[in-house]
């Protein structure tokens, strides 16, 4: 029986708060209150191990003591200063060196934003921007990957492949946005035909001389698919696309905003294809979600074109001198603690275990992922590969929850459960999720 006050926030939450992706006017029924390490804990004192880093996002554990303090020193001495117009402060500055010597090549200028959807809506602009200052205006349309996601503002939406609950409700949606079937083996979108997972790179070449390079502002996708459900690509993909890119003129853009940090075992994903983008979007992990804080970086010769010349684009909150304190902080210890390493380690473990006690049951279809960006797609049988039933999804959520497990499910069908723990976990921290949440999946009767 929970207590009275919980009953009622939980109540009030209802009339009152509208959350993302749920039924309006529903909730889980659970009013978290504390967070440390990796758990939760809510009004009732009861702890949850967070196995999805939230959104994936709390990389380094929650309530840092680190952040806590860059973030206290901060407030204490400013608590806001706009980044237009040419005003700058010594957050902003001193974390733009720090980012610069971590981001891959010569990705070593920086335009902050709120989140995730601002820096890969404005990677979009700006690679028209780009184009608009060659003189080249017509290179405005964008190319990107079905089962992607991007975000959820006016030209993210547009570019998001994931589902078309996303995209249909809110259409009419931008035009000039391309595209095109990833490269996700299990459910190729080219049907029954041999795929090496190479035919959308392939495609993606095809379409750009079917549309014409001359009309083709830049290509963008995550290095590893995340909310399309941690998904590798074939080794040679992305050294296609990068050709590819290379051979047409088309900027490619690679967004980091969930496999950054450490997330994949690399501190960026890009590192496991040395990608070098013309431009990479990071958020999340960049703060910890600590404050929400984002940005597109830009390589040397993206800034070489933009110098010079306005940047008629910008958030108010650009720079945020809290959020730039606390970021600032958070790539010291990702550094100190060598949390990229730590990913890796535990994730190998984890996959172990996802190959011998998850793969062989009856309603798990595939495994994916790397380092702390795994997941495991549950299907109704192996044969059909029909996505879980929704309504034996959701009573497994509710019994992952009981146990004491908030975990997320990603994914077309939303069927794939991410194994996305924060970065900083333990092999023993991580053996005592995987041994609750073993027996539930392997309770789950084939359809
Ligand atoms: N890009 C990617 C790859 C993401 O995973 C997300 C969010 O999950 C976004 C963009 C959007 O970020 P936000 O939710 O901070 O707007």
């Amino acid at each position: 029986m929970i207590s009275k006050r919980t009953q009622e926030l939980l109540q009030a939450d209802k009339e009152h708060v509208l959350h993302p992706w749920c039924i309006v006017g529903q909730n889980k029924g659970v009013v978290y209150e504390k967070a440390h390490g990796i758990y939760l804990v809510d009004t009732e004192g009861k702890e949850y191990i967070d196995f999805c880093s939230q959104l994936v996002c709390c990389n380094l554990g929650h309530r840092r003591q680190e952040l806590i303090d860059a973030m206290t020193e901060a407030i204490n001495k400013i608590d806001y200063v706009t980044c237009f117009f040419g005003h700058t402060h010594s957050y902003v500055i001193e974390l733009s060196q720090k980012l610069s010597k971590l981001t891959p090549g010569d990705l070593n200028h920086f335009f902050y934003t709120c989140g995730g959807s601002e820096s890969t809506d404005s990677a979009m602009k700006l690679a028209r921007l780009y184009w608009s200052n060659k003189g080249l205006a017509g290179k405005h349309k964008i190319i990107s990957l079905y089962n992607s996601y991007h975000g959820v503002a006016g030209l993210s939406t547009s570019a998001c492949g994931l589902s078309s609950e996303i995209k249909n409700p809110f259409g009419p949606l931008l035009p000039g946005f391309i595209l095109i079937p990833g490269y996700y083996n299990y459910r190729s979108m080219f049907g029954d035909v041999p795929d090496d997972g190479l035919m959308s790179a392939r495609f993606l070449e095809k379409t750009i001389q079917a549309e014409g390079p001359e009309s083709i502002a830049a290509f963008i996708a995550e290095p590893i698919m995340g909310a399309g459900g941690s998904i590798v690509p074939p080794p040679q993909w992305w050294p296609m696309v990068m050709e590819i890119c290379k051979k047409y003129d088309v900027l490619l853009i690679v967004d980091e905003v969930m496999s950054g940090f450490a997330r994949s075992g690399k501190m960026f994903a890009s590192e496991h294809w040395n990608i070098q983008p013309d431009m990479m979007t990071i958020a999340k992990g960049l703060t910890n979600a600590t404050l929400p804080f984002g940005a597109v970086v830009l390589s040397d010769k993206v800034y070489e074109t933009l110098k010079d010349k306005s940047l008629p684009h910008g958030f108010t909150y650009c720079g945020h001198p809290i959020a730039a304190a606390v970021a600032s902080a958070a790539l010291d210890v990702y550094v100190r603690d060598k949390v990229a390493e730590n990913a890796a380690k535990v994730g190998n473990h984890i996959r172990q275990r996802l190959e011998a006690e998850f793969l062989p049951l009856p309603c798990v279809g595939t495994i994916d992922g790397c380092g702390m960006f795994q997941a495991i797609e549950l299907v109704n049988n192996k044969e059909s590969k029909t996505p879980i039933d929704p309504e034996v999804l959701e009573e497994l959520w509710q019994q992952l929850l009981d146990n004491g497990i908030f975990s997320r499910f990603e994914g077309q069908f939303s069927c794939q459960m991410q194994f996305c723990p924060p970065c900083v976990i333990t092999i023993e921290e991580a053996d005592k999720a995987i041994d609750i949440i073993q027996p539930l999946i392997a309770a789950l009767r084939p359809k």
